[in-house]
C-alpha cells in the first residue's frame, strides 16, 4: 500500500519527460551565458530564444513582449508595482478582486500602504466576476485592472475578454494573472484585450523557479531587478537556461494538446463531482459547474475540518488540498470561499481535488471511495454533525 495519488496539480505539476530531456544539456554540456559573445554560448541563447518564441506564439503575442522572471509570484509583483508606478501621474486608483491569487492581492496591499487606492471587487456565489462591476468602479484616475484569468482555488474561469474589452474602453491597462489558465485554456492577448499576463512553467508540467511576464508592446515599464541588460534591461540575472528550455517545451506540449487534454481531464472530473455530490451527503461543490478549469474539482464537506480530511487522505497515499498552498498552517479559511459568501464553518471543510492528464479513473473511484470513508469517520466524531441530524432527520442534503 505503498500508491502515491497525486491530486494537487493546482499547486504544481510533475515536469514532464520531454521538458527535461530540453532542459538537461543546458546544465552540463552548453552551460555558457546566454549574454556571452563567442560562439560557445551560442546554443545557450538559442534556446532562451527558441521557448521566448513558442511561449509567445502560444498567446498570440510577439516574441519581444515575452520576458522571463524567476515564478509567477514574481510576474505578478512586477506588473503591478510597475504598472501603478508607471501610470501615476494619471491617477492613484487600481481595481482587482477579493479572489486574487495572494501574489496580486498583497502587492494590491503593498500599493496601498504607498498612496494607491485599491478597489477589491465582490464576486457572485460561484467566483464570478462581474464586467459590469468592473466598468462600475471605472472612475477618472484609475490606471489598472488586474484580474485572474481562472481562479486557483475554485477553478472558476473569468469573463476575461469582456473585462478586457472594458479596460480597453476607457484606456486602462489591464493585467491578468493567468497562471492556472496558461497551457490549459486558449488565450489570446489581442483578442482578449490583455496588456499585462503572468504564467509560471510549474504549473504546466514545466519546471519550478521560471515564469514570464507578457508585456504589450510600447508600455513604459521599469525594470524589476535592477542590474545586467538581459531581458531588455528590464529584468536583470543571468537567464535560467535549463528552465526556460524547460519552460518552453512544456508550453508546447501544453498548446499542441490543448484541446484532448481538457476534454479528458473535464470528463474525469464531472465523473469525480458526480460521485461526491451523489455519494456524500451534506456536500457542495465551489465555483461554476460548469465554466471551471478541466482539472479543478472543490468541495466542501459540511461537519468536518479540511485539514483533518487532508491529514487522513495523506495517510492513504493521496495528496490533495484545502485551496490554497498559502493558506495551510493557518487558521483562517480562505479568502476565495468567504468572497463566494461561504460562513466560516462550512468553508474550513474544504477540499480541492486538481487532475491532470495523467490521472485514471481508477485513481478517482479509490480516492471517492476513501473521502468517502473519511468524511463519514469524522462526522461521526463530530457533536455538531450529531446534534443536526437529530433536528433535521437527515431532510436536508445541500451543505451551506
Ligand atoms: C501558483 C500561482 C501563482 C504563483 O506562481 P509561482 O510560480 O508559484 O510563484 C500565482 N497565481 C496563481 C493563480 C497561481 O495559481
Amino acid at each position: 500500500m505503498s500508491r502515491l495519488i497525486y491530486l494537487d496539480n493546482a499547486a504544481t505539476t510533475q515536469v514532464a519527460p520531454e521538458a527535461l530531456d530540453a532542459m538537461l544539456p543546458y546544465f552540463t554540456e552548453y552551460y555558457g551565458n546566454p549574454s556571452a559573445i563567442y560562439g560557445f554560448a551560442g546554443k545557450a541563447k538559442g534556446a532562451v530564444e527558441e521557448a521566448r518564441r513558442i511561449l509567445a506564439e502560444g498567446i498570440g503575442a510577439k516574441p519581444e513582449e515575452i520576458y522571463f522572471t524567476g515564478s509567477g509570484s514574481e510576474s505578478d509583483n512586477w506588473a503591478l508595482k510597475a504598472a501603478a508606478e508607471a501610470y501615476a501621474a494619471g491617477g492613484k486608483h487600481i481595481i482587482t478582486t477579493k479572489i486574487e491569487h495572494h501574489a496580486v492581492l498583497h502587492t494590491a496591499e503593498y500599493l496601498e500602504k504607498n498612496g494607491f487606492e485599491v478597489t477589491y471587487l465582490d464576486v457572485d456565489e460561484k467566483g464570478i466576476v462581474s464586467p459590469d462591476a468592473v466598468k462600475a468602479a471605472i472612475r477618472p484616475g484609475t490606471i489598472l485592472i488586474s484580474v485572474m484569468m481562472a481562479n486557483n482555488e475554485i477553478g472558476t474561469v473569468e469573463p476575461i475578454r469582456e473585462i478586457g474589452a472594458a479596460a480597453k474602453e476607457h484606456g486602462i491597462l489591464f493585467h491578468t494573472d493567468a497562471v492556472q489558465a496558461f497551457g490549459h485554456l486558449p488565450i489570446d492577448v489581442e483578442e482578449m484585450n490583455i496588456d499585462l499576463l503572468s504564467a509560471s512553467a510549474h504549473k504546466l508540467n514545466g519546471p519550478k523557479g521560471v515564469g514570464l511576464l507578457y508585456i504589450r508592446q510600447g508600455l513604459k515599464l521599469r525594470a524589476f531587478l535592477h542590474g545586467g541588460a538581459q531581458e531588455r534591461r528590464r529584468r536583470a540575472g543571468t537567464h535560467n537556461t535549463p528552465g526556460i528550455a524547460g519552460f518552453g517545451k512544456a508550453a508546447e506540449l501544453a498548446f499542441r494538446n490543448m484541446e484532448q487534454r481538457a476534454a479528458y481531464e473535464t470528463k474525469l472530473r464531472d465523473y469525480l463531482i458526480g460521485r461526491v455530490l451523489t455519494e456524500i451527503p451534506y456536500t457542495r461543490l465551489n465555483g461554476d459547474r460548469e465554466n471551471r478549469l478541466p482539472g479543478n474539482a472543490s468541495f466542501c464537506f459540511r461537519f468536518i475540518e479540511g485539514e483533518s480530511l487532508l491529514i487522513l487522505l495523506d495517510q492513504n497515499g493521496i495528496c490533495a488540498s484545502s485551496g490554497s498552498a498559502c493558506t495551510s498552517g493557518s487558521l483562517d479559511p480562505s479568502h476565495v470561499l468567504l468572497a463566494i459568501g461561504l460562513p466560516h464553518e462550512i468553508a474550513h471543510g474544504s477540499l480541492r481535488i486538481s487532475l491532470s492528464e495523467k490521472t485514471t479513473k481508477e485513481e478517482i473511484d479509490y480516492t471517492v471511495d476513501k473521502i468517502k470513508e473519511i468524511v463519514e469517520r469524522l462526522r461521526n466524531m463530530s457533536p455538531l454533525y450529531e446534534d443536526f441530524v437529530k433536528k433535521s432527520d437527515g431532510k436536508d442534503r445541500e451543505a451551506g
